[in-house]
């Protein structure tokens, strides 16, 4: 199973709040079934979003984990206009590890919107809270792990 939503790089946002925490949150997961997780920092403007960082930090906790679970960096990329801008200048910045799959909140409003919308066009969305996932591709979902 893969996690694609998951604040647990520690110290970066209002996920994990230790490195310590962030080792529990990969034994739990892996107790759970989870055998891939994507951490997902917030890309807003309240925190600071730095790839090469968030990088850094993934990696140490690779090497807390022991590699299990699976870990890659993408992000919780809020819709705003900055960030669009930066994204169309230099996606890799976002995306999952290397694919072209970017992990989107649009914020609740929008994402009732495109629910209802979904639903009576008889749409399908993966819906998480608030979170709508909005692949940047046609092909067929496949992350590539
Ligand atoms: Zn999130």
């Amino acid at each position: 199973m893969v996690d694609i939503h998951c604040h647990i790089l520690p110290e970066v946002d209002d996920g994990a709040r230790s490195w310590e925490m962030a080792s529990e949150m990969c034994r739990l997961a892996v107790a759970d079934g989870v055998d891939h997780i994507v951490a997902t920092p917030h890309a807003n403007h309240e925190y600071d979003y730095n790839r090469e960082d968030l990088e850094q930090r993934l990696e140490r906790l690779r090497n807390i984990a022991g590699g299990k679970p699976l870990l890659t960096l993408g992000c919780d990329f809020h819709f705003s206009y900055e960030n669009i801008q930066d994204a169309l200048q230099q996606p890799g910045r976002y995306t999952i590890g290397a694919t072209r799959y970017l992990l989107v909140d649009l914020g609740i409003e929008a994402a009732r919107g495109l629910v209802a919308q979904a639903i009576f066009y008889g749409g399908a969305v993966l819906v998480t809270l608030v979170t709508i996932y909005v692949l940047l591709t046609s092909a067929p979902l496949n992350f590539g792990f």
